[in-house]
């Protein structure tokens, strides 16, 4: 190839691996040279789970050789900075114009803009930036309801003429059914590891204790191939079942009947709209419940577009919140779930440490739920949720912690907060029956621990809740609580000693 007819430096980060999306749509391998950047200095610099490291960089290197067998020329740099690399390396190529698609996170926005990148519009979403926010402007509340109603009207996906396929927007109270007795799990896929993931791990491996977490071998696709039979086989075996158990955490199956694939859509392996098309084929085979497909369609065209366009739409500012002065450093259980006896916790956050993923509610209603209850600072909780599951990255982070998870931005984008006692997660899992707490007590050496701090959160921010209309009678609960003091104290001793990792 003659080096003279090269005319583009094209920038590929971590989380847009396709080429039928983004900058590498247009990319010819005679005009057109891709570049890879491994910033050492940001991965030394966090407590990453080695799992999470390991599939991104494992899967963008996978990704790097497709594109070296396509023809093109793939430069892999080592280096500390983005734009100033990029800068010196588009000069030393011979002053090659640097080209990169949109970013998915303010950070590496500003690298790009900093070394005069061009940019074309991110298309790993179905939904434009400006499209969102056209809708984001007219609304006076965000409410994700009305979002996927209107991406099921545009996208024109389970509709009949201008109805909804079955009658209803959503099958959600279809859906809420806690862990089935006596249920058979399909065991998950086993990917079989090659020599890049051997090279990778042993990478990983050099870098000692500065990480936690461990590498489970195969348990997830680091190819594209291995992606789609990933998403093959939950249509074919679980998609089914998906609906109703959705949100059960049976402490018999980490996976339960989730599909697994949002490490995949989030680093660019799979596509959204190819996601779409594969679930909705296999329910218009007649034998996929529709509250099933309609459940996942909502998590993909609605949860998954609204998190991002809200990212963008809030602004850079926005992970700066902590609207209720949480304060409390980051709990030591969520890095050795052995130290506690919280059953739900302890199981959760072992899964966690073994595969960097546990499902939406797990990480809801037992995770963001305790660091809310206990006031972790939100700042310490968002930088260990991207640090430690394997499909983080900043738009899907910083809104689901900083305003779903947390409340920490005053309720602008949920009217209320998740909080829950003991009785949500005795309700939705079997954790409670071999605890060594009772999740109907809320005072004593026995009380559930999330029982105590429920109540002492509603108390502690009386005066916030009182004038939110969705939260007045939960707060009006308290005055009927004949036992509140004893609740405050033994709410300190509970996160005093969550603090010290002995609860
Ligand atoms: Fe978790 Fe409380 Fe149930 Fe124990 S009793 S498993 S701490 S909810």
């Amino acid at each position: 190839m003659s080096t003279e007819l090269v005319k583009r430096l094209l920038f590929v980060p971590f989380d847009q691996l396709s080429r039928q999306r983004g900058i590498l749509q247009s990319a010819e391998p005679a005009t057109d040279r891709i570049v890879f950047i491994q910033n050492d200095v940001f991965i030394r610099s966090r407590k990453w789970h080695r799992q999470r490291l390991f599939f991104l960089l494992s899967s963008a290197r996978h990704f790097a050789e497709e594109l070296r067998a396509q023809g093109f020329t793939v430069d892999w740099i080592r280096a500390e900075t983005i734009g100033d690399t990029l800068r010196r390396h588009a000069q030393d190529c011979g002053n090659l114009e640097i080209w990169a698609t949109h970013p998915s996170s303010f950070a590496m926005l500003e690298a790009l803009e900093s070394c005069g990148a061009q940019l074309v519009e991110n298309d790993f979403f179905l939904t434009a930036r400006a499209q969102f926010d056209e809708w984001a402007s007219s609304q006076k509340t965000f409410t994700m309801e009305n979002f996927y109603r209107r991406q099921r009207t545009r996208l024109n996906l389970l509709m009949e003429g201008e109805k909804p396929v079955g009658g209803a927007w959503n099958f959600d109270a279809d859906n809420r059914l806690p862990p089935p007795k006596n249920h058979h799990y399909e065991a998950p896929l086993h990917f079989i590891s090659d020599d890049i993931d051997a090279d990778v791990r042993r990478e990983i491996d050099e870098m000692g204790d500065a990480l936690w977490g461990t590498i489970s071998d195969g348990a997830w696709a680091t190819t594209r191939v291995d992606a789609l039979k990933q998403l093959n086989f939950f249509v074919d075996t679980h998609l089914a079942e998906f609906g109703p158990y959705e949100d059960a955490m049976p402490a018999e199956s980490w996976a339960v009947h989730h599909s697994l694939l949002s490490p995949y859509l989030n680093n660019g392996l799979l596509l959204a709209s190819e996601v779409i098309a594969a679930v909705i084929a296999r329910f218009e085979k007649g034998d996929i419940p529709l509250s099933s497909c309609e459940g996942f369609v909502r998590q993909v065209i609605g949860w998954r577009e609204y998190i991002n366009g809200m990212y963008w739409f809030l602004g850079r500012d926005y992970s700066a919140h902590n609207s209720l002065n949480a304060t409390t450093n980051l709990l030591p259980v969520l890095h050795n779930p052995a130290s506690t006896q919280m059953n739900c916790v302890r199981s959760i956050v072992t899964d966690l440490q073994e595969r960097a993923w546990v499902h939406h509610i797990p990480r809801l209603m037992v995770l963001s739920n305790l660091a809310l209850l206990t006031g972790v600072n939100p700042r310490e909780f968002l930088d260990w949720m991207r640090e430690s599951f394997i499909d983080a990255a900043d738009w899907v982070m910083v809104p689901n912690v900083v305003g779903m998870g947390l409340h920490a931005d005053g309720g602008r984008l949920m009217t209320k907060p998740y909080a829950a006692g003991g009785a949500y997660i005795s309700r939705m899992s079997n954790y409670c029956k071999s605890c060594a707490y009772n999740p109907k007590i809320r005072t004593g050496d026995d009380a559930c621990p999330f029982t105590t701090l429920y109540w002492d959160f509603l108390d502690r921010h009386r005066d916030e809740f009182s004038k939110n209309h969705r939260m007045a009678q939960q707060v009006r609960g308290i005055d009927r609580l004949s036992d509140l003091e004893e609740v405050r104290i033994r709410a300190r001793t509970v996160i005093a000693g969550l603090s010290a990792g002995e609860i």
